[in-house]
C-alpha cells in the first residue's frame, strides 16, 4: 500500500488546473477547432457530471429540501420592458478604455496608473512620467518596477517615491493623454465611456428597434417578473423564496482567468421576500450563513472563505447592504457569492413599470404591501472552479517497494464527484472476476454514476481515478470469490487507505455520503 507524504500546490496552480481541465474531460474551449471564441466554454464529459452534481446539491438543499422556497424556471428572452424597469438598459455597464493603436479593450476599474514622481537634490518633487499595469495580484508592485525602469531610462536622477495607484475611472482629464497604454508603452488610451454588457437580439422577422430583445444579463429578473404568479398560485406565505438555476449573458469586456468570468454563464440565484417591518439584517445575516456552509457541505475548505461588506457609500440607493462571500482562487481572493439585501426596488420598479401592483396581502398583519427581498446569488462556473482550486493537490507518495511518485489527486467531496465508484476487477482475464464486478457495476449504476475499469495495474488505475476526484475504488480481488463473504477491497482516495468491504456496507456508505 502506497502512503502519502506532504501535499504541495504546484507552482503554477491555474496552468495545472486548465490542463487537468482539457486533459481529463471537464472544460474544453468553445468552438475549439476555429481556433476558441473568448469568453464561452464547453464543458466535456465529466465536466457536466460535476457541474450537474453542484446544481443538483443546490437545487436539494435550497429548493426541495426547505419548506419555505419555491423553483422556477423562466425564458432566457424576456420582454424588453424587464430590462428597462430593472435599470439594466441604462445602467449595466461597465466603463470601457479603447487603445487607439493595438485596438485593445480594457476595463477601466482594472486598468491601474501611477504618476513617477522623482524627489531630486534641491528636495523638489516631480512628476517625470506616467505607468500603468493591469490589475493582478502584484499590481503595485508591477508598477513600481515601470516607475524604476522609467527613470533609469530617462536617466533622471533622484529619489523614487513609492507608487500609489490608482485605476483608470480615477483620471483625471489631464492625466488620461499621459497615461501609457499597456499594449503599445505610448500615451494611445481613451477617456472610459459606459459600455453595456447586455447581449442584443431580434425578436421575429424585422429586426428594426422594436424588435430589439436581450439575452438575460441574470436570472433574478425572472423571479420578480413571475412574483404575482407564485403568490397566486403557490400557496406561499412570508417570508418565503422563489428560486432558479440557469444561463446568462454578459458581453465582459474582458473575460479572464477561465471560467471565472466569462459571457456564457450559469447562475443560481434565490429571492428570498419578506414582510416589509422583517428584521432584514436578520434575515441577511441567516442567508450569509447558510450560503457559507452550504459551500462547506460541497467540500469548500473554511480557510479558503472569507466575507467583503460593500462599502455604505458605494451601495446603489435603494440597497441596505451587500455582502459577497469571498474565495481564494489561485488568481486571488474573488468573489464568489453575493447576498445582497435589496429593499423592494424590484417589485416596486416593476409595478410601476407594467401597472401591475406587486403587492401580497399578508394574513399575520392584515396588511399589503410590497414585500422586501434578500438575494444570494451564485455563479455555478466560478463555484466549478472553486471545487477544482480547493480540491487538487500533487502529492509525493511512496510505495511499498519504497518508490517515490508523484500523484495527482481531486479532493472533491462525494456530494459532487462525477464518479462516485470506479468497480474494478484485480485481473481482466479471470471470468469470476470480472463476472462479479460487472454485476456490482450494474447495481450500483442504478443509483450512481459509476465507472468500470478493466485495463492496465491496479496501481494505474487508482491514479486514474484519483486525478478526475473519485472517492472510492472497489477491487474485485481473489478474496472476494475464493473466501467466505463476498467482500471486496475498498480503496479510499484522499488517505488511500484500504479495507474490506460487504456490498450492503458499499451501499450503506454511498446512501450516507452522496446526498
Ligand atoms: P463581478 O463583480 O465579478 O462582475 P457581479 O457583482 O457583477 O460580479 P452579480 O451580478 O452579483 O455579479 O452576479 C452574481 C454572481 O454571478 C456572481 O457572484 C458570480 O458568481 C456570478 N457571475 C457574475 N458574472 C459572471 C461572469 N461573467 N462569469 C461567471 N460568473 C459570473
Amino acid at each position: 500500500m502506497s502512503s502519502p507524504a506532504a501535499a504541495a500546490e504546484p507552482a503554477n496552480l491555474m496552468e495545472a488546473l486548465v490542463s487537468l481541465a482539457k486533459r481529463r474531460g471537464f472544460v474544453f474551449q468553445s468552438s475549439e477547432i476555429y481556433g476558441g471564441l473568448n469568453g464561452f466554454f464547453d464543458y466535456g464529459p465529466l465536466g457536466v457530471e460535476l457541474k450537474k452534481n453542484i446544481r443538483d446539491c443546490w437545487w436539494a438543499d435550497m429548493v426541495r429540501r426547505r419548506d419555505d422556497v419555491v423553483g422556477i424556471e423562466t425564458s432566457i428572452i424576456m420582454h424588453p420592458k424587464v430590462w428597462e424597469a430593472s435599470g439594466h438598459v441604462a445602467g449595466f455597464s461597465d466603463p470601457l478604455v479603447d487603445c487607439k493603436v493595438s485596438k485593445n479593450r480594457y476595463r477601466a476599474d482594472q486598468l491601474f496608473f501611477a504618476p513617477v514622481v522623482v524627489t531630486g537634490a534641491d528636495g523638489i518633487a516631480q512628476t517625470v512620467g506616467y505607468v500603468s499595469a493591469l490589475e493582478s495580484e502584484k499590481t503595485a508592485e508591477d508598477l513600481q518596477a515601470a516607475a524604476e525602469q522609467l527613470k533609469r531610462k530617462k536617466a533622471i536622477q533622484g529619489t523614487l517615491a513609492a507608487v500609489q495607484p490608482r485605476d483608470f475611472t480615477e483620471a483625471k482629464p489631464e492625466e488620461i493623454s499621459l497615461i501609457p497604454s499597456p499594449a503599445t508603452g505610448n500615451p494611445d488610451l481613451t477617456p472610459p465611456r459606459a459600455f453595456n454588457m447586455m447581449f442584443q437580439t431580434n425578436v421575429g422577422a424585422m429586426t428594426d428597434a422594436s424588435s430589439v430583445a436581450y439575452l438575460r444579463p441574470e436570472t433574478a429578473q425572472g423571479m420578480f417578473v413571475d412574483f404575482k404568479n407564485v403568490v397566486d398560485t403557490g400557496r406561499v406565505k412570508l417570508p418565503f423564496g422563489i428560486a432558479q438555476t440557469g444561463k446568462s449573458f454578459r458581453n465582459e469586456i474582458t473575460p479572464r482567468n477561465f471560467i471565472f468570468r466569462s459571457r456564457e454563464f450559469e447562475q443560481m440565484e434565490m429571492e428570498f421576500f419578506i414582510h416589509e417591518d422583517d428584521d432584514w439584517a436578520k434575515w441577511h445575516r441567516y442567508w450569509i450563513n447558510w450560503c457559507k456552509d452550504w459551500l462547506k457541505s460541497i467540500g469548500l475548505p473554511d480557510s479558503h472563505l472569507s466575507e467583503y461588506d460593500h462599502l455604505k457609500e458605494k451601495l446603489a440607493f435603494y440597497s441596505k447592504g451587500t455582502t459577497d462571500i469571498m474565495f481564494k482562487f489561485p488568481f486571488g481572493v474573488q468573489e464568489l457569492w453575493g447576498i445582497a439585501a435589496r429593499g423592494n426596488y424590484d417589485l416596486g420598479q416593476h409595478a410601476a413599470a407594467s401597472g401591475v401592483p406587486q403587492t401580497i396581502f399578508d394574513e399575520a398583519s392584515k396588511k399589503k404591501f410590497v414585500p422586501h427581498v434578500i438575494e444570494p446569488a451564485v455563479g455555478l462556473d466560478r463555484i466549478f472552479l472553486a471545487v477544482l482550486t480547493a480540491g487538487y493537490a500533487e502529492e509525493q507518495v511512496t510505495d511499498e517497494k519504497g518508490n517515490t511518485e508523484t500523484r495527482t489527486v481531486l479532493r472533491l467531496s462525494p456530494r459532487i464527484a462525477p464518479v462516485k465508484v470506479a468497480v474494478l476487477p484485480l485481473l481482466k482475464n479471470k471470468e469470476q472476476l470480472v463476472a462479479r464486478a460487472q454485476a456490482l457495476h450494474k447495481k450500483l449504476q442504478r443509483r450512481y454514476a459509476v465507472f468500470y475499469d478493466e485495463g492496465g495495474a491496479i496501481g494505474k488505475r487508482y491514479r486514474r481515478q484519483d486525478e478526475i476526484g473519485t472517492p472510492w475504488c472497489v477491487t474485485i480481488d481473489f478474496d472476494t470469490i475464493e473466501k467466505e463473504g463476498d467482500t471486496f477491497t475498498l480503496r479510499e482516495r484522499d488517505s488511500m487507505a484500504q479495507r474490506r468491504i460487504t456490498e450492503a456496507e458499499l451501499f450503506a456508505l454511498l446512501e450516507e455520503q452522496v446526498y
